[in-house]
């Protein structure tokens, strides 16, 4: 009981740092209040959030990236309830289904008790728009997947791991599945990250392999929920300071002074430069990670006889550069207004009403191209009528590309110097999840070492 007392009151003394306020330097920092530990978090954004969070378009508030989470996210959806919020409400929980306006594409299919590799067979045999031949490659090559118990050799692609598998399939649903996990095309997506993604979204529990999609702002999902618990806490958060120099911890300073420990929660390209003296051969790793963009256009439809998407998430066709020269960009599209219609603030249910919002990943066309090109598509293939374009956000550097045999960065850097982030050593590609997940298991390490 002593022992305990004296160690808890060393960790109150002790004061760790966290550079960067997304949603793993957020998680880093209530796991850490949580531990005993004093906590300063220095963002350098007037707000917190990071590359989930709400931003303001055309005197609107919209997403920075629309985004979609998976019921295997734990970690988040814990961490969400650790602040106080109520993941039910603020997500809406739909079972896999990647079908298009046409009701034609991949749904899990059958009652929802049956194990879930059950209801992939009969979704993939009930599967509108695909042939015998079609479903037939899908369910091998799913097969083989289950029988290598989820693995695979760390160079292959997602493309090799499609080897027999038709183009109807490659082209409406492993490559539409590909972007939405990876942002990244079949052939630049490593195989062993996307078994694993698959394993744990299908097998994990019940549930797991939903679709849940934010019926709010990314503001209101997390982050300001998470300052308000953190300001309540003691934690001191600064909002507009970006450090240009690593602050180092107090046993690699000369001072005496300044913290114990010091977590960089930025993205990989400001913790290479913030570390680049510090430590080359890791700020080099983080260097040479490759990013892609993704946009996301808002479109607002007037028309008086549109009232609603069939489903609040729906697929596009995929583009087929053959015959449209590529300019289909968006393969998802969602419905705000459908999403946002219960949320307690009417003000925002109000101006989300009619609202949608088109996903493009892995784009790299300036906005108005892609602002076009969505346009067209909602009227060929939503055909919806006065359309308003609200504009539309890239994120340039939205995910690293999690590449077969990627070398991604340890979390320690040097003594007391530590990292977390989506693109650390971890199991998932660029995501929420994996974000949170590093934040929680750095503080966890940070705790134990000091
Ligand atoms: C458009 C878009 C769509 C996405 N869609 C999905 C999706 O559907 N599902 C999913 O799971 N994931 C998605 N992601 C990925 C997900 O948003 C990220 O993986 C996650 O937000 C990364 O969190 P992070 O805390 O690791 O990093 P970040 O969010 O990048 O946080 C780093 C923070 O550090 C701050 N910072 C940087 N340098 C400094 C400095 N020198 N001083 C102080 N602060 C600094 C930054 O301002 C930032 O707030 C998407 C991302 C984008 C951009």
């Amino acid at each position: 009981m002593a022992r305990l007392e004296s160690s808890s009151i060393r960790q109150v003394l002790k004061t760790v740092w966290i550079i960067g306020g997304g949603w793993a330097g957020l998680s880093a920092a209530i796991e850490l209040v949580d531990l005993g530990l004093k906590v300063r978090l220095i963002e350098a954004k007037k707000q917190l959030g990071g590359r989930a969070r709400t931003v303001q378009l055309r005197s609107k508030e919209v997403d920075n990236g629309q985004h979609i989470l998976l019921g295997a996210y734990k970690n988040t959806l814990s961490v969400m309830l650790r602040v106080g919020l109520k993941p039910d409400e603020l997500l809406y929980r739909q079972r896999l289904d990647l079908r298009n306006a046409a009701s034609k594409g991949f749904r899990l299919i059958g009652y929802q008790w049956l194990p879930v590799g059950i209801q992939f067979i009969l979704g993939t045999i009930g599967c509108k728009g695909w042939s015998i031949l079609d479903k037939f490659s899908l369910l091998m090559a799913a097969a083989k997947w289950v029988y290598s118990d989820f693995n695979c050799q760390q160079h292959l692609s997602v493309s090799d791991l499609c080897s027999g598998i038709t183009n109807c399939v490659k082209n409406n649903f492993m490559s539409p599945l590909c972007l939405a996990v990876f942002n990244t095309p079949l052939e630049l997506s490593s195989g062993s990250v996307f078994l694993r993604v698959l394993r744990d979204a299908l097998l994990a529990h019940k549930g797991s392999s939903d679709l849940l999609i934010p019926r709010a702002d990314m503001g209101e999902l997390f982050p300001q929920a998470a300052q308000q618990w953190l300001n309540d806490r003691g934690c001191e958060i600064t909002l507009a300071h970006r450090l240009k120099d690593c602050p180092l911890p107090k046993s690699s300073s000369l001072m005496d002074t300044g913290p114990d420990a010091v977590i960089l929660a930025c993205d990989a390209k400001s913790s290479a430069r913030l570390v680049s003296s510090i430590n080359e051969a890791w700020a080099s790793q983080c260097s040479d990670l490759l990013h892609a963009a993704i946009s996301t256009t808002y479109v607002h439809c007037t028309d008086p006889e549109f009232i609603k998407l069939e489903r609040p998430i729906m697929m596009l066709e995929p583009s087929n550069a053959e015959d449209d020269f590529g300019e289909k960009t968006a393969q998802f599209v969602f419905d705000r207004g459908f999403l946002f219609q219960n949320h307690s603030n009417l003000i925002k249910a109000a101006s989300n009403k009619k609202m949608l919002s088109f996903v493009s990943s892995y784009t790299s066309l300036p906005n108005e191209l892609i602002s076009a090109a969505v346009y067209d598509q909602a009227r060929k293939e939503l055909k919806l009528r006065d359309l308003e374009i609200l504009g539309t956000v890239t994120e340039k550097s939205a995910t690293f590309c999690c590449t077969p045999g990627t070398v991604r960065p340890g979390n320690k850097i040097i003594k007391n110097l530590w990292a977390c982030g989506d693109y650390l050593e971890g199991p998932y590609p660029s995501t929420i999840e994996g974000a949170v997940m590093s934040g929680i298991q750095v503080a966890k390490m940070v705790a134990y070492d000091l």
